[in-house]
This record gives C-alpha cells, sequence and structure tokens, in this order.
C-alpha cells in the first residue's frame, strides 16, 4: 500500500469505540464519543488551529483560516465541513480491527476473524467497480466504522494540508465534529450562532461520486385503541377487543406504499412497533415518508381517515391519533437559501475530472436539519460502502479521492466565492 496520510489516519480512528445508545437521554449518549472527539480537538491544536476545543456535548469546533486578501475573505461565504464521531448501534464498534486487503483481485474475501462473514461482489456488486484498490475491512466481529470516521479522517487529513500548504487557496473553513448522528440527534445541541458559516456539507455519503440534496419528508404516527374488556364467556355485544380493531387498522394500509415493496421516489407507510398491546388497549407506531409534502400530507390523511372509519365502526372504542413532523426534504430550503452549495459542488468535481452523482437518500441527514434551520448542507461522499454492518468496507483510493474532492470544493469556494 502506498504511503496515504489519510488512510493511517483512519485505520487510528476507527479503532475507537465510539458507538452511539439510543436509549440514552445524555449527549453525548455515550462518554466514549468523547474519547475520539478529544483526540481530534487536541490533534486540530497539534496542526496549529488555536482554537480548536471540544464542548461539553462532545462536538468539536476548528478553523481553518482562509489564503484569501482581506477585502476578499469579506465576500466570500464561511464554509462548514461536518462528520460525525459516532458509529451505528446497528453492529459492535468495539474493539474494531481494520485490516488492509492489497491490490484487490474481484475475489471473495474471508475475514479472519469470523469466517462465516465474507465480502461477496455477489451480493455487493460495487467491489467489481474496485479492482486493484486497497481494500479496507473489520476483522469481521465488528463493523468498520467508516460511516463517518472516513469523513472524520479525510476532515482532519483536510487541515493538515492546507494549513501546511498555504499555497492551496481557501476560504474559511469551520470544521465540525458532530455526535449521536446515527440515533437521530446529531445536530440537536448544535448551536448554529458558534458554527457560524453560512454554506455547510456533511461528509457522510456511502461510495465516491455522490451528492445527496434530497431527503425524505418524515412524520410519525401514533395510533392508541382502548376497547372495552369484559369476560369473554359474557362478552356477546358488548366487549370491544382493541387487537381487532388495530389489526384491521394495519391490514388496511396499502400493501404498495411498504419500505419492502417501494424504491426510488416512492414514499411509504411503515407500522414499525406494536407496543405491548391486550384487548383493552393496543398501540401501533407509523412512520410515515414522502419526498414531497402533498405525499407526506395524503398520507396523513390516510392514516386520519383510518382511523375516522374504525371510530364510526366501533363506536365504543376509543381511538387515538398523533401525528408528529419529524424532519423535511432539504432540498427546498437549499433552494431557497444558497443553491450554489449544489452548482459549487459540480463544478468542483468537475476539476479534477469526477462527475457527481445526486443521489436521493431514503432516509434523512443532519443536513436536512441544518437546512431546515437555515444553513443548506448537502451530503458528499466519504468513499465507505454496506454500512452498519460487518461487511462494511472503504478503500485507500477513496478516501484519497474523497479528500482530493474536499480540497477541490475547498478551492472552487475560495476562487468563485465572492463573485
Ligand atoms: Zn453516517
Amino acid at each position: 500500500m502506498p504511503p496515504s496520510p489519510v488512510a493511517e489516519r483512519f485505520l487510528r480512528y476507527v479503532r475507537i469505540d465510539t458507538q452511539s445508545d439510543p436509549d440514552s437521554e445524555a449527549t453525548p449518549s455515550t462518554e466514549k464519543q468523547k474519547d475520539l472527539s478529544r483526540l481530534l480537538a487536541q490533534e486540530l491544536i497539534e496542526m496549529g488551529i488555536e482554537e480548536a476545543y471540544m464542548d461539553d456535548n462532545g462536538y468539536v469546533f476548528g478553523t481553518i483560516p482562509s489564503t484569501l486578501s482581506e477585502a476578499q475573505a469579506a465576500r466570500t461565504p464561511v464554509l462548514a465541513l461536518l462528520a460525525h464521531v459516532d458509529t451505528s448501534p446497528d453492529e459492535s464498534g468495539s474493539g474494531v480491527n481494520p485490516i488492509v486487503h492489497p491490490s484487490y483481485d474481484g475475489g471473495v474475501l474471508t475475514l479472519p476473524g469470523d469466517p462465516s462473514v465474507t465480502l461477496d461482489p455477489a451480493r455487493q456488486p460495487a467491489l467489481l467497480d474496485h479492482l486493484g484498490h486497497d481494500l479496507i475491512t473489520s476483522d469481521g466481529t465488528t463493523l468498520l466504522g467508516s460511516d463517518d470516521k472516513a469523513g472524520v479522517a479525510v476532515l482532519m487529513q483536510l487541515a493538515e494540508d492546507l494549513l501546511k500548504d498555504r499555497a492551496l487557496p481557501c476560504p474559511t473553513i469551520r470544521l465540525c465534529f458532530t455526535v449521536d448522528e446515527e440515533i437521530g440527534r446529531g445536530v440537536d445541541k448544535l448551536d448554529l450562532d458558534e458554527l457560524n458559516a453560512e454554506v455547510a456539507y456533511t461528509l457522510d455519503g456511502s461510495s465516491t461520486g455522490t451528492l445527496s440534496i434530497e431527503t425524505f419528508n418524515a412524520a410519525e404516527a401514533v395510533v392508541t385503541v382502548e376497547g372495552v374488556m369484559v369476560h369473554p364467556g359474557y362478552a356477546r355485544g358488548i366487549m370491544v377487543n382493541a387487537v381487532r380493531i388495530l389489526s384491521e387498522l394495519i391490514a388496511a394500509l396499502p400493501a404498495t406504499e411498504a419500505p419492502e415493496t417501494t424504491a426510488g421516489r416512492e414514499g411509504y407507510i411503515h407500522p414499525h412497533t406494536l407496543s405491548e398491546g391486550d384487548a383493552s388497549q393496543a398501540q401501533v407506531r407509523l412512520i410515515l415518508r414522502d419526498f414531497t409534502e402533498e405525499g407526506l400530507q395524503r398520507r396523513k390523511d390516510l392514516v386520519t381517515a383510518l382511523a375516522d372509519l374504525l371510530r364510526t365502526k366501533y363506536p365504543k372504542s376509543l381511538i387515538s391519533l398523533t401525528i408528529r413532523d419529524e424532519y423535511k426534504n432539504m432540498r427546498a430550503y437549499i433552494e431557497q437559501s444558497d443553491l450554489r452549495v449544489v452548482t459549487f459542488a459540480h463544478a468542483a468535481a468537475r476539476a479534477i475530472d469526477l462527475e457527481l452523482d445526486e443521489r436521493l437518500v431514503r432516509g434523512g441527514t443532519d443536513g436536512a436539519r441544518l437546512s431546515e434551520r437555515g444553513l443548506p448542507t448537502p451530503n458528499i461522499f466519504n468513499g465507505g460502502h454496506d454500512y452498519h454492518s460487518k461487511f462494511e468496507w472503504n478503500t485507500v483510493q477513496n478516501l484519497e479521492l474523497s479528500l482530493a474532492y474536499t480540497k477541490s470544493l475547498a478551492r472552487y469556494w475560495a476562487e468563485h466565492g465572492s463573485e
């Protein structure tokens, strides 16, 4: 493997356990996330960013000074670049032992820590686009943590390179490493005044050459049914069974609008949790997703109509429905604020002979919440694949490409941001 400072950083950071925990109320949800945050703040200071620090919540901030003249810098937006330190609760992140497999030949790779875990192009066809790459995986007993330590390593290397070589043009860059992204709280405690930027990107997208400016519009609905319980032996005409009523509601949801039957631009209604129910009371939680506001509203209306119908059919039951918005498709917010975050992202890619592929996120990103709060924040690639699993991988070359692209992006904003 050729010397690659960004890959070396990545290999160091993935060994630090930073798994977040959805059942914890604290921020960060696990103290161990601060182990990496603290190290990043320290390394930024050692690079010469004196004001770098970790706050009480585990967020890390630092500034790469601009190379522009004062007058030009004043007219150029401050650029924030973000990555998250935590890894997914879906798979163990404890004792990650990264392995570099030099010059991938397209075959099946068996991971030494657990021979039942293989990387197989039959299941993971993207592997075949990486022949000759130096593949990085875990040893098969844990996830790798490329999501999002690849983003973290790229931004740290960017900082080191831009500080060392002041001939590389950049605007003022605010670096920010966040916590608890994987449990949906990545930017809950992020103070935008403290971040103090006008445009932003997250480096949290899988594969290479991808740009995401669209996420779902998301809402959650909770339906609770209260029935009437009596002894089943003497129940005729009296009992109202909450389990049956709730089952009718779930059965009436369109099967063609489920996560398992939709893709691309199609939205869905997904009943994901039945709380412990019995004949006297039962509850279901559903998530509603759509790329358009109208589509989301239609799904809200459908659930509302079904609840109304059952109320009419079972007047002695008590049916309650609450619907809560979760996050919005960031596209509309990006278009309203500064569309250059998209056009410049494409131009910066073309400058290094890369064509960006705009990818829909069938989920949310921290950038969706930031865009809604007024900071336009598309998501860009970090080279990783097959997130949240023991099959996760990245490559030395992908990390290098992500770094080269991020440098090109900085240069493009420096050279065109004041126009
Ligand atoms: Zn991520």
